[in-house]
């Protein structure tokens, strides 16, 4: 046994610290991640982040979905190098993911998603996910993933920066629970704007990209383990420095989900959504 494999295998394994979180009141069984599929749309500035995040956490099964090579722009980004130029994005995070963490299955898809033949693996994988994660910048694209996830009820963290790099937001999306993608496009007009800003990045900074991209992984472990509030709708603008967070409803008339009808056997994994829903009866 090596020394690496040693450590491995010692009483602190490479979960010690993340589980310490214990020690703080929380009531979380972070093994319950390795049985948990996470889909990421998009590994550009944001997915990137996601997944290499996720694999530190050791989710169980990631499966990444994009159609770029790297190229010499996406350098300024976290995770990509010099000698991974002209090499699909997905393949190049697949073998860091390994290399970080061994134990989590990653799957990978070089292609659109909107193609004939990639179409029907990205709806299977987002029908067998627990949550999927929005990373990708174009504006059809990130209304086709919201589009499945609002059919299969799957919660999409959503989430996008803005064109000049300097702002950008999160917003889990549970269907027909809170809006969607094409409610938040549709019930405020700025939504709309900030939506189809993300269409083509023209600007690009990775510290952005990171504080974007950690805070839907945040949001997630929350949603996975089941502890703390997870917000609705939050925006973040890098030039006050202020975040701000706010609720938001399904819009009625709404073209992706105002026919979504959601029960008590929807969402039976994620009490949170659950508690937005009875505090909803109730009132
Ligand atoms: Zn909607």
């Amino acid at each position: 046994m090596n020394q690496r494999e040693s450590k491995e295998n010692s009483c602190e394994d490479r979960y010690t610290r993340l589980r310490a979180i214990t020690d703080f009141g929380y009531n979380i069984t972070w093994e319950e991640l390795k049985e948990k599929k996470v889909v990421i749309a998009g590994v550009g500035g944001l997915g990137v982040i996601i997944a290499n995040q996720l694999a530190r956490c050791g989710i169980g099964t990631l499966h990444l979905f994009d159609m770029d090579t790297v190229q010499n722009v996406n350098l300024n980004r976290m995770g990509y190098k010099p000698e991974d130029i002209g090499n699909p994005k997905v393949e190049v995070i697949s073998e860091q993911i390994k290399r970080i963490n061994p134990h989590v299955e990653v799957k990978s898809t070089h292609g659109d998603i909107m193609s004939w033949d990639i179409e029907p693996i990205i709806e299977e994988a987002i029908q067998k996910a627990d949550i999927v994660m929005m990373g990708l910048d174009n504006y059809p694209a990130r209304m086709f993933v919201n589009l499945k996830c609002v059919r299969h009820k799957k919660v999409l963290i959503n989430a996008g920066v803005s064109r000049s790099a300097l702002s950008g937001f999160v917003h889990p999306i549970f269907p027909g629970v809170n809006a969607c993608l094409t409610c938040s496009a549709t019930i405020r007009g700025s939504n709309s704007n900030k939506e189809r800003s993300v269409e083509r990045c023209n600007a690009s900074l990775p510290t952005t990209m990171a504080i974007i991209s950690s805070i839907q992984v945040q949001e997630t472990l929350k949603l996975l383990l089941d502890f703390g509030d997870v917000i609705d709708y939050l925006s973040y603008n890098a030039i006050t420095g202020q975040f701000h967070t706010f609720k938001t409803k399904p819009d009625e008339n709404c073209q992706s989900c105002k026919d979504i009808t959601v029960d008590e056997s929807d969402y039976q994994q994620f009490p949170h959504i659950k508690k937005i829903l009875n505090n909803r009866k109730i009132k």
